[in-house]
């Protein structure tokens, strides 16, 4: 019996606090800066709003605190269509945030408190089994605990939902994490953390997407940024596929918005190359406008790209 078409993501949720200075903030000085505004990120949160934007039916397990800030994410993501009823709101933590200072010249430089996305663990995954176990796919990054993370991976494998994940921010991982993985989304910087592999060229990524392979993983996309990136499924030769031309102005959420896209495409049962046509077209589009989720593109506006 085939599953219903939904994917989960479980990931983090982060109310970002911008604001433009001078320069950084030096020991002991005040600074007066400008432009502060909160914008809604976190990697989980940017894919779930991705993919739920794109038009996939969307389930999104993670932690909250019991804040405004939280409510008020909570209820931005239901208005993108997104499944909140697994969004926990956790009684003695607050929301994640990022505190990011923008220098001129566009530099950041980026505090990050974890808060509630720290008690991600097995409990809250448990909690939400059925929506693990009836999913098609399950969607991870690496910005909540590794023991959560672990935990749905298995029960995901066990119950036939194809696990994907997107290992970023880079960090080492157990092989018994990897083993559960059915398709790897690092950028350059994670596949090197990841394989030893310096990325450069067409080459090296299939070097680097073979040790993915000899630790069981079907399938293998490296972003490349503006050159596409890199595919292979296991026992074929990888190759590029080049991304579109467009003027950058903000490349914050590309990977995200390219992950969310990818799953929903292939939700749809979309061919692995159309699905990561749709999903450059969706990460193009989102580096030419500023922030994370306001970047992140509607479904009618992917398709008009790509007309
Ligand atoms: P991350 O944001 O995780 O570091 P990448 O920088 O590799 O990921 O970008 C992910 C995807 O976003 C790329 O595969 C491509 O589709 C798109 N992308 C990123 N930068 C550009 C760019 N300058 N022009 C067009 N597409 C881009």
């Amino acid at each position: 019996m085939s599953k219903p078409k939904k994917l989960v993501v479980l990931g983090s949720i982060n109310a970002d606090h911008v604001i433009s200075v001078p320069h950084f903030v030096k020991p002991g000085e005040t600074l007066s800066g400008s432009g502060y505004h909160i914008a809604y990120g976190g990697k989980g949160a940017n894919q779930a709003v991705a993919a739920a934007r794109l038009g996939a039916e969307t389930d999104f397990i993670a932690c909250i605190g019991q804040d405004d800030i939280g409510r008020a994410m909570k209820q931005a993501f239901a208005e993108d269509n997104i499944n909140t009823d697994s969004i926990v709101a956790i009684a003695d933590e607050m929301s994640g945030i990022a505190m990011i200072q923008v220098a001129d010249g566009g530099e950041n430089s980026i505090v990050i408190a974890a808060g509630a996305n720290g008690r991600l663990d097995e409990s809250v995954v448990a909690k939400f089994q059925q929506n693990i176990m009836q999913a098609d796919t399950l969607l991870m990054q690496l910005e909540t605990p590794l023991a959560g993370i672990l935990a749905a991976a298995k029960l995901a494998k066990q119950n036939q939902t194809r696990v994907v994940l997107n290992p970023a921010p880079a960090q080492p991982l157990p092989q018994e994490l990897l083993a559960q993985v059915d398709m790897i989304t690092p950028n350059e910087t994670e596949a090197k953390t990841l394989t030893g592999i310096n990325v450069v060229d067409e080459a090296t990524a299939q070097q680097a997407a073979e040790v993915f392979h000899q630790q069981g993983i079907q399938t293998v996309l490296i972003t490349l940024g503006s050159k596409g990136v890199f595919v292979s499924e296991q026992g074929q030769n990888g190759q590029i596929i080049a991304g579109f031309r467009v003027q950058a102005v903000d490349t914050t959420a590309a990977g995200d918005t390219f992950n969310g896209a990818l799953l929903t495409a292939l939700l749809e049962d979309q061919p692995l190359a159309d699905a990561i046509r749709f999903a450059h077209a969706a990460a193009a589009i989102s580096v030419t406008r500023k922030g994370a989720q306001p970047s992140i593109p509607t479904r009618q506006e992917v398709a008009a790209f790509l007309q």
